[in-house]
C-alpha cells in the first residue's frame, strides 16, 4: 500500500513546477498588452493574441515557445512540446507564443474561434 503511495507521489511533478493559470499585465518595456503565469515552474510572458497553426509554426521558427490553456481539464498554462504539438489542433483550448516586444500577429495567423468557441473559463474573463 505505502509503495502503491510512493509511486504515485514520485510520478507526480514536483511541486516546485507549478503550472499558473495566465493573468492580464503589461510588458515593462514595450507596455503590449501580455499574458503573465507560470509553465512548469518558469515564468513566462505571452503575447494577448490567440495564435491558429499557421501561427504556431511561425513562431516555432522564430524560436519562440507556445503555450496552451483554458481547455476543459484546468486553465493553467502549459508549454507546448512535441508531442502536443503533433496531435490534432486542440478544439477546447488557446495557444499563445512568447512575447516579443515589437511583434504583431497578422489576421491570418489568429485564431478566429474566439466569438464562437465553447471554450472553458471559471469566471476568468479573458483579457482581450
Ligand atoms: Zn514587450
Amino acid at each position: 500500500m505505502a509503495g502503491r503511495l510512493a509511486q504515485r507521489r514520485a510520478r507526480r511533478a514536483p511541486e516546485h513546477l507549478i503550472c499558473t493559470p495566465p493573468r492580464a499585465a503589461q510588458c515593462p518595456k514595450c507596455r503590449a498588452k501580455v499574458l503573465v503565469c507560470h509553465s512548469y515552474g518558469e515564468p513566462v510572458q505571452l503575447d494577448a493574441a490567440h495564435i491558429n497553426r499557421q501561427g504556431e509554426r511561425i513562431a516555432l521558427i522564430m524560436g519562440l515557445g507556445t503555450y496552451q490553456w483554458g481547455d476543459t481539464r484546468d486553465e493553467k498554462c502549459r508549454r507546448r512540446n512535441a508531442g502536443m504539438i503533433g496531435r490534432e489542433w486542440p478544439s477546447t483550448a488557446w495557444i499563445h507564443a512568447d512575447h516579443l516586444c515589437g511583434w504583431h500577429w497578422d489576421k491570418d495567423y489568429r485564431d478566429v474561434r474566439v466569438q464562437s468557441a465553447p471554450l472553458h473559463y471559471s469566471g476568468v474573463a479573458p483579457p482581450f
